[in-house]
């Protein structure tokens, strides 16, 4: 490393889509890298005209691919680059900050010495949430339900446990064309364990032109409401609606609970 510019690695979260969700910290690293790793569409952002115009290098690769990627930025910033990362929403929030802590743990030891930070960014739970009002108000839990790294009954159990313990649910990576049942197997333990009254949010795409929020109770919720892009909030006991004229309803839990 002697006379060659210290590399680092910073990993970075882009918030749910708007521009406005960027955190300054994040602005100013993206501006400052030399190469940005991520998967396509999230690098495009800000490598394409018309956007945060960066001049850094871009490596983009598949949605899939998130060790590989880590190893790589790891690489760079052992070379001397600012290597910066990004995840859509929080980094640590089913994204590339484990996938590269994970690749520090059994890579080279010198990958330990390396400037590492992670950057933090608006998750999809906090700002779909925010859409429909405070759902999130008491206590609550995320579940990843997609069983990529993890077997299916381990995420049917945390689900079941998440409902005995009346949290209100965020469930990420609901639906995908690879991963067709697994969600309606979650909405048939929710019909099997919750009453037909308990609120579901389907929160499409929030902060972006595509945005589409469906405030539903559990009994008139479908499988097809949810897809890749969209961030289910599944209600405690206590969650409920203000309904409002000519407006949506907000949607929150209040703060206090009883035994
Ligand atoms: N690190 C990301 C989550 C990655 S997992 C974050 O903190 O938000 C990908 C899942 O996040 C999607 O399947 C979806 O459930 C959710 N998601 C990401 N962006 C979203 C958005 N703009 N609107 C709704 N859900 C979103």
């Amino acid at each position: 490393m002697s006379g060659q510019a210290r590399g680092s690695l910073t990993v970075t979260g882009l918030g749910p889509g708007a521009a406005e969700h960027l955190t300054p910290a994040v602005v100013q690293a993206l501006a400052q890298a030399t190469d940005l790793i991520g998967y396509g569409p999230y690098v495009e952002r800000f490598a394409s005209p018309g956007t945060i115009v960066t001049k850094a290098r871009t490596h983009t690769s598949d949605n899939g691919d998130e060790l590989t990627r880590a190893r790589l930025a790891l690489t760079l910033a052992s070379g001397g680059a600012r290597a910066v990362v990004v995840s859509s929403g929080d980094p640590g929030v089913f994204a590339m900050a484990a996938a590269v802590f994970e690749a520090v743990e059994y890579g080279p030891p010198a990958w330990r010495a390396l400037d590492i930070q992670v950057l933090p960014g608006i998750t999809a739970m906090l700002a779909a949430a925010a859409r429909v009002g405070a759902p999130l108000g008491h206590d609550f839990c995320a579940i990843n339900l997609s069983d990529n790294l993890k077997p299916w009954s381990l995420i049917e159990r945390r689900l079941r446990l998440a409902v005995e313990g009346d949290f209100a649910i965020a469930l990420y990576n609901p639906r995908s064309k690879a991963r067709p049942v697994g969600f309606a197997r979650a909405i048939a333990l929710l019909r099997d364990t919750c009453e037909p009254t308990r609120l579901l949010v389907f929160a499409r795409a929030i902060a972006t032109p595509s945005e589409h929020v469906r405030i539903v109770p559990l009994a008139e919720a479908e499988t097809e409401m949810a897809d890749m892009r969209t961030l289910v909030i599944v209600g405690s006991s206590a969650t409920r609606c203000i309904e409002r004229p000519a407006t949506p309803p907000f949607v929150y839990t209040p703060r206090s609970a009883q035994t």
